[in-house]
């Protein structure tokens, strides 16, 4: 079986990070989990260097569009065909 890198964004509160997890996740910041099965990850990596990278990328981007970003969805889906 593959291992998988994935950039989650935690639906309670917002946080993004890295997980390998196959099914579920905690959230770093909140504690609340997220489900790998109800929501797409925004993003996937081969490696954990790579997972980092983009999840700094998407840190940047959310950052960039202003603070509050609960409605970027089409941009997130983006990102995740890449
Ligand atoms: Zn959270």
């Amino acid at each position: 079986m593959r291992a998988y890198y994935k950039v989650v964004r935690c639906p309670k509160c917002g946080w993004l990070q890295v997980t390998s997890a196959e099914k579920a996740t905690r959230c770093k910041r909140c504690g609340s989990t997220i489900s790998l099965e109800a929501s797409k990850p925004l993003a996937v990596a081969a490696t954990a260097f790579e997972a980092r990278e983009k999840l700094l990328a998407l840190k940047a981007k959310l950052k960039k569009s202003g603070g509050s970003s609960m409605g970027d969805e089409g941009d997130m889906a983006s990102l995740w065909e890449g």
